[in-house]
């Protein structure tokens, strides 16, 4: 877990500014969410803490260290996407190992780790199997347990559920949930859902027309009178 503070960030993409003067913290092992409109900006802001787009002005501190000079792979994050972005061509096992291995984890701490994800997300029978023989949920897990594995500090959700029937998304939300009770990290969800936000948040930080238009609780932004 870990505490990651926004300092001043702003985002441009040529005249366009996205993101305006941002500034706020996050706490160890908060579940934060980025709510708000489609095209607000929450993704990118995310991306700029996973270090996988630039950003055009201010700093992003991790544990009184600088994180936004950090290329992606020095960074102690892991994303899970929307779309999963799974390699198609490797078994399940292989794409939750793959990110271990490139870092030269040795390969019994890389099998304990993915036996111990496996169980904890019930997916020990899909280890062998390729992304295209799972379902769209089962694919969703395999994203989770790869960043699982990695046991980073913080870990980063880029609207996980949207691409989920109603069912499995209030599954998955749950088991959301439980993870962050059982591994204490840092977490930090994107989403333009308003009870995926209420439900999983400690905070939430509300973004619209380039800036913070809230930050609170989910009693304090959907209570008050
Ligand atoms: P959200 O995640 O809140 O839906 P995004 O962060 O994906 O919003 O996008 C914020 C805004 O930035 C949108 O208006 C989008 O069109 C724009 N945008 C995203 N990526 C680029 C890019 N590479 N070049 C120009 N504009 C972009
Ligand atoms: P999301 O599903 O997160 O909203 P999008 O479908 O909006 O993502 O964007 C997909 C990709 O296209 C992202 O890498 C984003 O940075 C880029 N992108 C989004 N909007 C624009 C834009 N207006 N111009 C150029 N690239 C964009």
């Amino acid at each position: 877990s870990s505490a990651i503070e926004i300092r001043n960030l702003t985002k441009r993409y040529n005249d366009l500014t996205i993101l305006d003067d941002i500034s706020f913290s996050i706490e160890p092992s908060e579940f934060i969410v980025f709510l708000g409109p489609s095209g607000c900006g929450k993704s990118t802001l995310l991306r700029m803490i996973a270090g996988l787009e630039s950003i055009s002005d201010g700093e992003i501190w991790m544990d009184q260290n600088r994180l936004d000079v950090l290329p992606p792979g020095k960074r102690d994050v892991s994303m899970v996407f929307q779309n999963y972005a799974l390699y198609p061509h490797m078994t399940v096992e292989d794409n939750m190992a793959f990110g271990l291995k490139n870092i030269g984890t040795d390969p019994d701490v890389i099998r304990t780790r993915i036996k111990s994800a496996a169980e904890m997300l019930e997916m020990t029978h899909l280890l062998k199997r390729k992304p295209a023989e799972l379902s769209g949920g089962q694919r969703q897990r395999v994203a989770i347990g790869r960043a699982i594995v990695r046991e980073p500090k913080a870990f980063l959700f880029d609207e996980p559920l949207s691409n989920l029937d109603a069912a499995l998304r209030g599954r998955t939300r749950i088991e959301l949930a439980q993870l962050h009770q059982r591994v204490k990290a840092t977490m930090i969800f994107v989403t333009h859902d308003q009870v995926e936000a209420m439900t999983l948040a400690d905070r939430i930080v509300v973004l619209n027309n380039t800036r913070i238009e809230q930050i609170g609780t989910p009693i304090d932004i959907y209570q008050r009178p």
